[in-house]
């Protein structure tokens, strides 16, 4: 039988596991805080319980943990790419970038995507399996131990759709943020989503405290659905419902990233198109110059990201552009993990 992955239990679970052991209660509450406040990465590493209760735990339970396959440390800035070797032999990514106030870290939340999107590298090898709240977890925990630093902020801006993998990473929302562990505040935290529309209704009713990112790309439903396939099933109309109802409901502004691609989607039109679709939405709009991706055709400079900020300012639309770190080590999403699949 396989062994349960502990770090992915939250405490009322960890509670009932101990308790069926006939042990008292507040020995989970020490299991737990060696986990994630102390972040031990094996059993006996908890020096605060017997070994008679270790080897009961060793004997049904596994503390997982990551191995660094390959790292990037980018010349140009403090960013460092991560490869990481997951225990089932598969690889995922993770970003650590410096901003003014901190140190950010973009993760991944599956092995692989579905969603297909044109200019994405994640999707380019398939999708293999969702990943697990203990395994995103990890990403900060090793990233952390190897830099020597504290991440203040966490998008999950990595492999995979978040809104696809929906009940681990409300799993490990609650983990990070809970008072009995790690204590993260979630306003720290955002997530994107290429717009899986039910998902975002279900993401708003929780009040989490997140920050949405919307990947929008493209402002017409032409355009949109020809590059990104989830446009064909839920629309622009019911997306910018959606984030409407986000706003409403959390008080959150929601980000719009739009990725320019040179003559794909940043004519005077396309700026026009965007003003017109944002109109009523709080709305903060994030350019990126597209990341080239050596299978695919698509291109931007920091320059013609500055052309279509400047095309949506005199349109009343107010945008930044945002900085384009660590880009000598293909620190756009999928890049690295495609390139390990591929040697
Ligand atoms: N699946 C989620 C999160 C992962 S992608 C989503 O789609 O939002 C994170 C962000 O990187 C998304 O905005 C995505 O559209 C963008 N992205 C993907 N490939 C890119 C590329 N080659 N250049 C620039 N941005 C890219």
């Amino acid at each position: 039988m396989e062994k349960r992955d502990i770090l992915s239990m939250n405490l009322p679970e960890l509670q009932l596991v101990i308790q069926e052991m006939g042990e008292p209660k507040f020995r989970a509450k020490q299991i737990y805080h060696s986990l994630h406040v102390r972040k031990v990465q094996s059993f006996t590493e908890m020096t605060d319980i017997s070994s008679k209760i270790r080897d009961k735990l060793q004997t049904d339970f596994c503390v997982k943990s990551l191995f660094v396959s390959r790292k990037l440390a980018s010349c140009l800035d403090d960013t460092v790419k991560y490869l990481y070797r997951l225990p089932d032999g598969q690889h995922v990514e993770t970003v650590l970038m410096h901003y003014h106030h901190g140190w950010r870290l973009c993760i991944s939340t599956q092995v692989g995507c579905k969603m297909g999107c044109q200019f994405c590298a994640s999707t380019i090898a398939g999708y293999v399996r969702n990943l697990t709240p203990s395994e995103m977890l990890l990403q900060i925990d090793e990233t952390e131990r190897q830099a020597g630093v504290q991440v203040s902020g966490i998008v999950l801006m990595g492999i995979g759709e978040p809104m696809d993998n929906f009940d681990n990473v409300m799993r490990f929302l609650e983990l990070l943020s809970d008072e009995n562990g790690r204590r993260m505040s979630l306003r720290h935290v955002t997530i994107s989503t290429c717009g899986v529309v039910p998902k975002i209704y279900e993401l708003a009713d929780r009040k989490t405290g997140i920050t949405l990112a919307v990947s929008l790309h493209q402002s017409s439903d032409e355009g949109r659905s020809a590059i990104m396939p989830v446009n064909r099933r839920w629309n622009l109309n019911e997306l910018m419902e959606a984030c409407q109802y986000f706003f409403r409901m959390t008080g959150r502004r929601v980000t719009f990233e739009y990725a320019v691609m040179e003559g794909e989607n940043d004519s005077r039109n396309d700026a026009r198109a965007l003003a017109e679709l944002l109109k009523g939405q709080q709305a903060h709009v994030n350019l990126i110059p597209v990341n080239n991706v050596k299978e695919r055709s698509f291109h931007a400079t920091r320059k013609s990201a500055i052309a279509f900020q400047k095309k949506l300012e005199s349109l009343g639309v107010h945008a930044t552009v945002r900085r384009t770190l660590g880009s000598d080590i293909e620190a756009a999403c999928g890049q690295l993990r495609h390139d390990a699949e591929q040697s």
